[in-house]
């Protein structure tokens, strides 16, 4: 069965205290006042025929009449007062949990000013949830959809995420004839560090790397966790020459970088060791043949494994 909903509606109270009044006051005043001007009643002498008596008795009793039935109009308004304000606190009482304490000596009016007090005290406190629930809804979306973009380890993007991204750059490079060039970083020997110091320890080793590529490309490049212990990056704009620069960068802050060689990564690690990477450059520049993302890729790819890979490692080479 569905509730009842709590409504405040009143009925009429204003007209029948108007009605009250004008019974109780304004046509007791007008009787009288007729009497006088009548002579029905004179104040000389007050003797009086006994019609004039009976009609006075009907006059007094129709006057009482109209007094009784002001006084039920009264009774029925405050009732109805009454009314209005149980319902306003069972109202109150339902939309606060119950949390509504009354002075014992307030009357209806009182008890309906408290009730508006905690109603709009309860708004206040409702209002006050709902923005807080919407901050945190709106971070939980922002990390959500971070999430969905960025590697949890790194905090680098992510394979999907830079695949598509490229994709783009390819179309906005040929649209303005510009040139862009990718890196594939592969870090060198690194199940070797992972056997020797263990996975937590090679884990901490990508975060140092990736940061280490952050701190050696340039604000309009785009840096990813292509693949396990593989970086990709996006270089807008450059060109071959500039893109095994940066590539060359990179690779001299990882072999100067001191990692951790201890089973507990940096904590308190005092064995250090040095890893290296092999980077493979492609550029993307008109009349290079190379019309999608994959064609890039695999380009770079190729000059890693096949030459910077193949020649000994901790090396840079470009496609050609
Ligand atoms: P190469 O110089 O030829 O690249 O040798 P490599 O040992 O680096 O390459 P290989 O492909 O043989 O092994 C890659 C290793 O990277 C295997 C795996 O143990 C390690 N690896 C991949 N992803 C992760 C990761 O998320 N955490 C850790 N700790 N290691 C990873
Ligand atoms: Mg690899
Ligand atoms: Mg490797």
């Amino acid at each position: 069965m569905s509730k009842k909903k709590p409504s405040l509606k009143s009925k009429g109270l204003r007209y029948k205290l108007l009605l009250a009044y004008f019974l109780f006051s304004v046509i007791p005043a007008l009787f009288v006042a007729y009497l006088l001007g009548s002579g029905f009643i004179q104040t000389q002498h007050l003797l009086i025929s006994p019609y004039k008596f009976i009609g006075l008795l009907i006059g007094i009793g129709a006057l009482m009449l109209m007094s009784i039935s002001a006084v039920l109009l009264l009774y029925r308004s405050i009732s109805s007062l009454e009314d209005v304000t149980k319902r306003t606190v069972r109202f109150v009482k339902e939309i606060s949990q119950g949390s509504i304490s009354f002075d014992s000596t307030e009357d209806e009016t009182e008890k309906l000013n408290t009730c508006f007090i905690e109603m709009i005290k309860e708004i206040h406190h409702k209002v006050n949830e709902a923005n807080k629930y919407a901050v945190a809804l709106g971070e939980t979306n922002k990390r959500l959809s971070q999430m969905a973009v960025k590697d949890g380890l790194t905090q680098l993007y992510n394979h999907i995420y830079i695949k598509e991204r490229l994709n783009n750059e390819i179309k906005r490079a040929e649209q303005f004839n510009q040139s862009l060039s990718i890196l594939m970083i592969d870090i060198d020997n690194f199940k070797r560090y992972n056997d020797d110091c263990g996975h937590l320890a090679g884990d901490y080793c990508l975060g140092q790397i990736s940061l280490l590529i952050q701190q050696n490309i340039r604000l309009i490049d785009i840096p990813a966790r292509y693949g396990g212990e593989e970086f990709l990056v996006i270089l807008p704009g450059t060109n071959s020459t500039e893109a095994l620069q940066i590539a060359e960068n990179i690779r001299k802050a990882i072999a100067n970088y001191q990692f951790s060689a201890t089973r507990e990564g940096t904590i308190g690690a005092e064995k250090t060791t040095s890893l290296t990477v092999s980077i493979g450059v492609a550029s993307y520049f008109k009349d290079s043949g190379i019309k999608t993302e994959n064609e890039l890729i695999l380009a770079a790819d190729t000059s890693l494994l096949t030459q910077a890979k193949k020649r000994g490692k901790n090396q840079v080479a470009l496609y050609v």
